[in-house]
């Protein structure tokens, strides 16, 4: 590990809030009712695990999406027919400084085994959606960012939040959520702390989307596991400095996916707003927005995914419970939202109407 874990001064968690590397790998370590698989090892030697839970027995698929899509049938790359369960996955910890989603991860498995979170309690609705899937949790895809990240930034200055989130170069100035963007990988040898957001060489692995030059294994590890599974839809797991929302999809997902994307965006922020996990409603509609990529799009591209990017908050006067919470209410509002209508409707994606 080339950078020490940044020093804030920051109050103790509470027991439940479990989200480092070692209690990542022991809750999947202790896993009997699902099935836990290592996905992908980082650069820094940590395990990237995946946890599933359902019916994960049937052989490979025959063909990519990509040709599968373009086929005499989409069947050849999913043959289980419209009837069988939608594949489901949440993706939590790609950027490691943001906790709430390893957090919601880690309890949510807990909850699946044994019936209650780490904090005993239970939720009836949201086991009740998952259980109408195939549900598949990597609980962090970001060791390396999660090992050098503190428990929490909850109630950190917005300095400390950017400088635990994105790091700082040698000269001191803020590295920044943009300007982060500008190095693909980070040059670890100007920065003097890189912050949680990209892997131990530098990568963020949001962005490892470029065809042909995939060069994290943990972005190669999620791409595989859609691909193999026939993943229908992915919520992704962040946190940043605002309220929680359910970030507009962009330009770039079917055109099915942008309007329904948005959809599910406003409802998240209406039920939000309703149970106190936002000061306000806003006003603005929300549409499909900007036409920029990332790993969702790769997640579609390989499997036909639905992917959608929560947006938690990693700070303000929440409590825990509700700096996690909203992690299980997106869970909630899209896993209900598929039940009405399947997410990827890959027959209709073969006819090219969506
Ligand atoms: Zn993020």
């Amino acid at each position: 590990m080339p950078f020490e874990p940044i020093k804030l001064d920051i109050e103790p968690r509470p027991d439940w809030w479990k989200v480092r590397p070692d209690e990542i790998v022991d809750i999947c370590k202790s896993v009997k009712r699902g099935k836990a698989e290592i996905i992908a090892e980082t650069p820094a030697g940590f395990p990237v695990y995946a946890v599933f839970y359902g019916d994960f027995s049937e052989p490979a698929p025959q063909t990519n999406w990509s040709a599968g899509s373009s086929s005499s049938s989409y069947t050849s790359y999913d043959p289980r027919g419209t009837g069988s369960p939608q594949t489901f996955l949440f993706l939590a910890g790609i950027h490691g400084a943001e906790a709430e989603s390893v957090c919601a991860a880690v309890n949510l498995i807990q909850m699946l085994e044994s019936g209650s979170d780490f904090r005993g309690k239970s939720s009836p609705e949201l086991l009740d959606l998952i259980a109408q899937y195939r549900f598949i949790i990597i609980p962090c895809a970001n060791m390396d960012g999660r090992a050098i990240s503190p428990d929490h930034l909850r109630k950190v200055s917005h300095e400390d939040f950017r400088h635990a989130s994105q790091g700082t170069w040698l000269n001191g100035d803020i590295i920044g959520w943009q300007g982060s963007k500008e190095h693909f990988p980070l040059p670890l040898d100007q920065v003097k702390y890189p912050g949680g957001y990209p892997n131990s060489a530098g990568f963020n692995i949001m962005h490892d989307a470029c065809p042909g030059n995939i060069r994290t294994a943990e972005a190669k590890g999620i791409l595989q596991l859609c691909e193999r599974w026939r993943v229908d839809a992915v919520l992704n797991g962040h946190s940043c400095e605002f309220p929680p929302s359910i970030i507009p999809p962009t330009l770039l997902l079917y055109p099915a996916y942008q309007e329904r994307g948005a959809k599910i965006a406003a409802e998240f922020l209406r039920r939000a707003y309703e149970e106190k996990f936002r000061p306000d409603l806003p006003e603005t509609p929300v549409v499909p927005r900007g036409a920029t990529f990332n790993l969702n799009t790769m997640m579609m591209f390989a499997s036909g995914a639905f992917p959608l990017t929560l947006e938690c908050c990693v700070s303000g006067n929440y409590t825990f419970d509700e700096l996690m919470e909203p992690n299980y209410l997106a869970l909630e509002v899209f896993l209900a939202d598929g039940l009405q209508k399947p997410f990827c409707n890959r027959a209709e994606i073969f006819k090219g109407t969506v």
